[in-house]
């Protein structure tokens, strides 16, 4: 079994509709796929009719910004409840601010490149949750800068003067929150050092002691030292652990299937889970 659960469709700042990154990864040969988009749900629906089409397994999720010791970090958050009330309040409470941060680096950058909010939302459709990406591409279409990455490496990178930050909740009032609708929180590419700092192992310790039930340790953006301090960390904390590629389409290097789940793992996700898997 071919198992990857981490993946962005264009509801967030992947490139490919809900239903072709699903029918891409039935395509892969993957056997079972999470859809993960940040802070939203909006793509399930899509997926799920597309995973029943292709028999592929579909794993309903959603990577959650949160924030601790000061530094971003993402939790993937599986199988919750979406219609849970706080969940959806603050979803859409992220999302929104997402939308006004946008703005607030548009208006930052703009005083340097030709750039309009204009631009931006032509690079997004309804309900899409705004990130830098979508800028990244703004600039792109401006000639500004080849590629998203080059545009992470140079205005939008985390420390530019154009950078603003935008809300996310606590990771600890996170991972309750994710818990409580029902949801499997499990910490994204921990070890991502390229990102800007990482967390600390006492915070991963003051985490999994709130419920965290996983760390991704099989990310393209964990190093092999970092693989290996979240190996050990995971086993400490009696935390399983997970590999995915982290997929965003042609937004990212990142292939689908690069990095794979073992099957007890997606098993145990499936047990602690609210929702039900989608099979055909
Ligand atoms: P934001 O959430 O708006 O702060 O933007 C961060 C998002 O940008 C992350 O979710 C990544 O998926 C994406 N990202 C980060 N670095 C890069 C990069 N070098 N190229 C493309 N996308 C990136
Ligand atoms: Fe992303
Ligand atoms: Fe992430
Ligand atoms: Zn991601």
């Amino acid at each position: 079994m071919r198992i990857d659960l981490h993946t962005h469709s264009a509801v967030s700042d992947g490139t490919d509709a809900p239903a072709q990154l699903v029918a891409d990864a039935a395509r892969a040969g993957l056997d079972v796929v999470a859809l993960t988009d940040h802070d939203t749900a909006q793509g399930w629906d899509e997926a799920a009719d597309a995973a029943r089409a292709h028999g592929i397994a579909l794993v309903r999720g959603i990577e959650l910004s949160a924030r601790a010791d000061g530094v971003s970090v993402h939790l993937l958050s599986y199988l919750p409840d979406s219609e849970h009330p706080a969940l959806a309040g603050e979803l859409a409470r992220i999302r929104d601010d997402r939308l006004a941060r946008a703005r607030r680096i548009v208006e930052r950058v703009a005083v340097d490149f030709p750039l309009a909010w204009e631009d931006v939302l032509a690079q997004t459709g309804p309900g899409t949750t705004v990130g830098r990406p979508h800028i990244a591409d703004a600039l792109v279409a401006r000639g500004h800068v080849p590629d998203r990455s080059a545009a992470f490496a140079t205005i939008l990178r985390t420390g530019s003067p154009y950078y603003v930050p935008h809300y996310a909740p606590d990771a600890l009032a996170a991972i309750a929150l994710v818990l409580d609708a029902g949801g499997v929180p499990v910490f994204a590419h921990p070890g991502a050092r390229a990102r800007g700092r990482i967390v600390s192992d006492a915070t991963i310790a003051a985490m999994a002691d709130v419920g965290l039930a996983g760390l991704e340790v099989a990310h393209r953006d964990n190093d092999p030292r970092q693989r290996e301090r979240l190996t050990g960390l995971a086993r400490e904390l009696g935390l399983f652990t997970t590999g995915s590629s982290d997929y965003h389409g042609a937004g990212k290097p990142n292939r689908l299937g690069e990095n794979t789940t073992e099957p007890e793992i997606f098993h145990e996700i499936e047990r602690r889970g609210r929702q039900a898997v989608i099979r055909a």
